[in-house]
């Protein structure tokens, strides 16, 4: 039954992953899908390629076009002309690809330690294309004749599924390091589980098992692994995650089709107005000086109940002459904030939170004028202003996707089913 919905799936997530990638990306993909669903990639019978046609094939060329490749790297302080006019490119040439193909690639952007190659027909010897590596994934290359122009490409590239389990002894990052995986992998990881689970917190029980694909480019991996489905287990109850793209982009939702990213509330307490907003440059009404305000102040009766705008551990519920009376709330890895001027503070630290909990109540504790809320928000450490955030939407699977993302779900646990050695404890949850 599944097996009907797998090239579904696959052909689903592929899709979606690899929306705005390159053409030769989703071609390599979809020849390994069709491996993994049993029509084995064709051998090629074609000869071996020696060193210089497997260049030329790197960069987009015939691999029988008759050229011989001379490589290198691009040396400190060294420009095109550097690397070009000693082996007999002319000067023209080389100001019409300054010049004239800057739309193609600007090669006063070619970077020191990067990769060129020095294409030269085999007949004559003449120089006829350079190849330029911009990044792991992407090159240009200048025809050398007459005639100008060039390409711009990526280089072939497959897409691997691949599979990490395991138990946490330290971090996350140890656990998938021991287990031979990429710290990038850990990376993202964090980044699925931002809003649930705070990596920085887990314990020596906790473990995993992460399905997950990565880009790889003549055997290194390129860019970020994409986590298609992960199950984590903290402190006993198991958090699982499957990729899905509902038409919003890809997400990442739980074994109900909730998303995720779990939103903030917009504000600190309800039925208030924002007295003060976030300001760089703002006349302090107090001190009577220009002072940056690095919050958004909420005016609200004295005694008015000020909630969490989101889950999160307590980490400080203290006073100081400014702040008056206050809460800090961090909330994962990248969020944190603070509620100032407190008339009576309703939590402790190393408390943990749920959104809309009553952390205190609305005063003029400290530097303030009136009874407010002074909002205080941190994204990765910077104070920044939450009204100006955008937070990306976290809508749930819709009503018309729900058996499309129930497939896609048995899916991704059939396999990690299959991959699993069976050393990590399965914690049953309900499948959608
Ligand atoms: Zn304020």
């Amino acid at each position: 039954m599944r097996s009907i919905h797998l090239p579904w799936a696959i052909g689903l997530v592929l899709f979606t992953l690899l929306t705005g990638c390159t053409g030769d990306v989703k071609e390599s993909a979809s020849i390994q899908a069709q491996g993994r669903l049993g029509f084995a990639p064709l051998e090629d019978d074609k000869p071996e390629l020696d060193a210089h046609q497997q260049q030329a094939q790197r960069f987009g060329f015939n691999p029988s076009a008759n050229l011989k490749v001379e490589s290198g790297e691009v040396g400190k302080g060294q420009s095109l002309s550097h690397i070009l006019s000693p082996r007999g490119v002319s000067t023209q040439t080389l100001h019409h690809i300054a010049t004239e193909e800057r739309e193609l690639f600007d090669v006063r952007r070619m970077r020191a330690g990067k990769e060129w190659h020095l294409f030269r027909s085999a007949d004559d010897d003449l120089p006829k294309h350079f190849a330029y590596a911009i990044s792991d994934r992407e090159y240009v290359v200048f025809n050398l004749g007459d005639q100008g122009g060039g390409w711009a490409g990526a280089f072939p590239s497959e897409t691997r599924r691949e599979y990490a389990e395991g138990a946490i002894e330290g971090s996350l990052y140890l656990a998938l390091e021991r287990a031979g995986h990429s710290p990038n992998l850990a990376l993202a990881m964090s980044q699925v589980y931002a809003w649930t689970i705070d990596f920085s917190r887990i314990q020596a029980g906790d473990n995993f098992r992460i399905l997950y694909e990565r880009d790889w480019i003549d055997d290194n991996p390129v860019g970020m692994p994409r986590i298609l489905a992960a199950e984590f287990v903290h402190r006993g109850r198991n958090f699982p995650a499957f990729l899905f793209d509902q038409g919003e982009g890809p997400d990442h939702f739980d074994e109900t089709g909730a998303s995720l990213r779990k939103a903030f509330l917009k504000a600190p307490v309800e039925f208030s107005r924002i007295s003060s907003r976030f300001n760089k440059k703002r006349f302090h009404p107090v001190l009577k000086k220009v002072k940056a305000h690095l919050g958004t102040d909420y005016a609200a009766p004295h005694g008015t109940p000020i909630i969490a705008v989101g889950d999160g551990i307590v980490t400080k519920a203290s006073y100081t002459k400014g702040n008056g009376k206050y809460v800090k709330i961090r909330h994962n890895g990248t969020y944190t904030t603070q509620y100032l001027h407190m008339s009576r503070r309703n939590v402790k630290e190393g408390q943990a939170v749920r959104q809309g909990d009553v952390i205190g109540y609305v005063g003029s504790t400290g530097l303030a004028t009136g009874p407010h809320v002074c909002f205080r928000f941190w994204k990765n450490d910077q104070q920044v202003d939450h009204l100006r955030e955008e937070f990306p939407p976290s809508t749930p699977i819709k009503e018309e996707e729900k058996a499309r993302y129930a497939d896609a779900v048995a899916t991704w646990l059939n396999e990690m089913a299959q991959r699993s050695s069976g050393s990590t404890p399965q914690l049953a949850f309900d499948t959608p």
